[in-house]
C-alpha cells in the first residue's frame, strides 16, 4: 500500500514554491512553514478517530463528534521548531514532545542529544515532524524512539523530500504514513536535498 502522500493542494505548492526562493527572509520563510504545515496536517489527521457526544446548545440537544484519540507533536530538533506552532493552533490540547537528533557531517548518521519522554506514553497518536525528509537517517532514529515509547501511530510530517529519504524510512518504517509538500530530484554530496531550499533550520533561524 501506497504510504506516501504528496500534498494536492494548490496552497501547499504556491507557498512551498515561496518557500524555496533564495530572496525569501527569514520572518516569511518561518510563516510560511507555520502554514503549510498547518495544511498537511489537516490533511494527516483526515483519519483521526472521533466518538459521538451529546452537546447541549441554546435550544436543544445536538449530536456532535469529539477526537477520542490523544495527539502529540514530536518537532526533531531544531528544524522541526517551526512546525508546531501552526499545527497546535489547530489542535491546541495536544501535546508537544521534542526530540533532538543532529547529522554528524561526516558519517551523516543521527545522534541522539536531546530526549525526555516519560516511561509510559502519554498520546496515542504522533506527528512526527521534520521539515527536511533527506537521507532518513533522523527521521528513522525518531520513529525507533518513538515505537520504543510505546506510540502505536505515528505520522511523519514534512515539508521536502528525497527519494532516498523516503526509501530508507519506508525501508525501516514500512508502517508510517510519509505527508509531505513535495518529492525532489536527489541529495548532493553533503546531504542536502536538490533542488530543495537549502538548510531549513539556518532559514528559520536567521543563522545561514
Ligand atoms: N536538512 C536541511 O535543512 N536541508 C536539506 O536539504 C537537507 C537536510
Amino acid at each position: 500500500m501506497a504510504r506516501i502522500f504528496p500534498s494536492p493542494h494548490p496552497l501547499v505548492a504556491h507557498k512551498l514554491s515561496l518557500l524555496r526562493d533564495i530572496d525569501t527572509e527569514p520572518k516569511k520563510f518561518r510563516e510560511l512553514i507555520r502554514e503549510i504545515s498547518a495544511l498537511l496536517a489537516y490533511e494527516a489527521t483526515s483519519d483521526l478517530v472521533l466518538h459521538r457526544v451529546d452537546i447541549p446548545t441554546p435550544l436543544s440537544t445536538a449530536e456532535g463528534s469529539v477526537l477520542s484519540e490523544k495527539i502529540g507533536l514530536v518537532p526533531i530538533l531544531r528544524a522541526g521548531l517551526g512546525m508546531v506552532e501552526g499545527i497546535w493552533n489547530l489542535m491546541p490540547s495536544a501535546e508537544v514532545w521534542h526530540i533532538g537528533l543532529y547529522r554528524d557531517e561526516i558519517t551523516l548518521k543521527p545522534i541522539a542529544y536531546y530526549d525526555k519522554l516519560p516511561v509510559e506514553p502519554t498520546v496515542s497518536v504522533c506527528l512526527l515532524l521534520d521539515p527536511m525528509l533527506a537521507t532518513g537517517g533522523s527521521a528513522v532514529a525518531a520513529v525507533d524512539i518513538l515505537k520504543r515509547w510505546g506510540v502505536r501511530k505515528i505520522k511523519f510530517v514534512g515539508i521536502l523530500a528525497a527519494p532516498q529519504g523516503i526509501e530508507n524510512l519506508q525501508n525501516h518504517h514500512p508502517d508510517i504514513p510519509i505527508h509531505i509538500a513535495g518529492i525532489d530530484d536527489t541529495l548532493n554530496d553533503h546531504g542536502y536535498i536538490l533542488p530543495g531550499l537549502g538548510d531549513a533550520g539556518d532559514r528559520q533561524f536567521g543563522t545561514g
